[in-house]
């Protein structure tokens, strides 16, 4: 599709040998149009603003940025990675270790696990990259186990949700522990109204990589409204086993559903699990990496894996709930089209407020979603025929 096709090579992007070459051996053959355009920029060393679509490959513009210029004989921390999840924090690290030199040492410091871990693996590993999430990345700094000033690259994930009330305070506290000469560079698909002139206050004269700024549409994906769902969790067991789909994504804004919508869907034979913020950090991590590495099918999940998180083969999004706002929509249904796959994504309404909330986002030009009923659903999405 075209958002993730360009007509230029990584070759012309100022990137060094060595990377090009593990680009090159872990199947990256060619930039999507944010890597073509950011890469570079970021290579000389602006500060920026980045805004593309959900599956366009931003992960790796920041980390080729992480990886080139380390000084490997340092052990100082020179680059570091903030994101809102902690499973998007392993993730980012599994793309950085495909791009770096493989002398370069990475570690991912999040919640949910003790911080003495952290401390010690400071001290053992000596990383010269961190990636990691807000609350913990503070805490290590705050009791000086953790070092910033030797940070040249810092780069924020899923930017717009960093501005959020709850990670506002300790993203400025980071930036505020950086050297004076430091890059700054920020990452999201969606940057609702004004966050954006919130993020500029930590960049000096940005660069703004912005694609389609205004049309959210993603390219790959299809997306359906089902009016009447009552009761949901039979209509949507109904939906799984009639619809055609390679692994799907349940989501629901409330966290406590995730399990019982879960059991429902088990005790209906499908293949299902659920991750839930309050699960133990290690549990919430296998269940990703269950999902990812396809062992099980069909994954229920709060908002909490809504977005970044990036698994292939997921090429059905079901909302069971209108999302809360039309960016949790977007991070949403982006989980069903990595980088130019085609995906569906199915929400289903139960009643008349659902209804007049989906549709305000409808009106504004946003969603483009065929109506349709459980009992006759759309002709263009692919039936099961087992
Ligand atoms: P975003 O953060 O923009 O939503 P990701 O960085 O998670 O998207 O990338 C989506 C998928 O695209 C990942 O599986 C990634 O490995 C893949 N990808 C990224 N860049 C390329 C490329 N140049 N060629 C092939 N696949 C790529
Ligand atoms: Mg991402």
């Amino acid at each position: 599709s075209i958002d993730v096709q360009s007509n230029c090579t990584f070759d012309s992007l100022m990137i060094s040998q060595k990377t090009l070459e593990r680009l090159k051996a872990n199947r990256f053959d060619r930039p999507s149009p944010v890597q073509a355009k950011a890469i570079p920029l970021g290579l000389l060393g602006r500060d920026m603003l980045v805004q593309a679509k959900s599956g366009t490959g931003k992960t790796l513009v920041f980390s080729i940025l992480a990886v080139e210029n380390l000084d490997l004989k340092s052990s100082f921390i020179q680059k570091v990675i903030v994101t809102p999840t902690r499973e998007i924090a392993t993730q980012i690290n599994e793309t950085i270790r495909k791009v770096a030199p493989p002398t370069a040492r990475s570690s991912v410091y999040v919640g949910g696990i003790a911080v003495n871990w952290n401390v010690q693996d400071l001290k053992t590993t000596r990383p010269h990259i961190v990636v990691g999430t807000t609350g913990r990345l503070c805490q290590l700094v705050k009791q000086e186990s953790m070092d910033m000033s030797h940070c040249d690259f810092f780069a924020l994930d899923e930017a717009d949700k960093m501005m959020d009330a709850c990670f506002k305070d300790d993203v400025n506290f980071l930036v505020n522990a950086l050297p004076k000469m430091r890059q700054v560079a920020v990452f999201s698909a969606t940057y609702p109204r004004n966050m954006d002139v919130l993020l500029e206050k930590l960049l000096v004269k940005p660069a703004l990589v912005r694609f389609n700024a205004d049309d959210v549409q993603l390219v790959g994906i299809k997306q359906y409204v089902i009016t009447k769902c009552s009761p949901v969790l039979e209509k949507l067991a109904h939906i799984l086993k009639s619809v055609r789909y390679v692994q799907a994504l349940i989501f629901t804004d409330q966290v406590e559903k995730c399990e019982p919508i879960a059991a429902h869907l088990k005790s209906e034979g499908l293949d299902v699990t659920y991750v839930s913020s309050a699960m133990s950090q290690k549990e919430r991590q296998r269940v990703v990496d269950q999902l990812r590495t396809k062992r099980v099918k069909i994954l229920v999940s709060s908002d909490l894996t809504a977005r970044g998180i990036d698994a292939d083969n997921v090429n059905l999004v079901v909302n069971i709930d209108a999302a809360a706002n039309e960016e949790t929509y977007f991070h949403r249904i982006g989980r069903a089209a990595r980088f130019g796959a085609h995906g569906a994504a199915v929400t289903l309404l139960d009643g008349e407020k659902a209804l007049k909330c989906f549709t305000a986002l409808a009106y504004r030009g946003k969603v483009t979603a065929k109506r349709a009923t459980v009992e006759s659903l759309p002709e263009d999405l692919p039936k099961n025929t087992e």
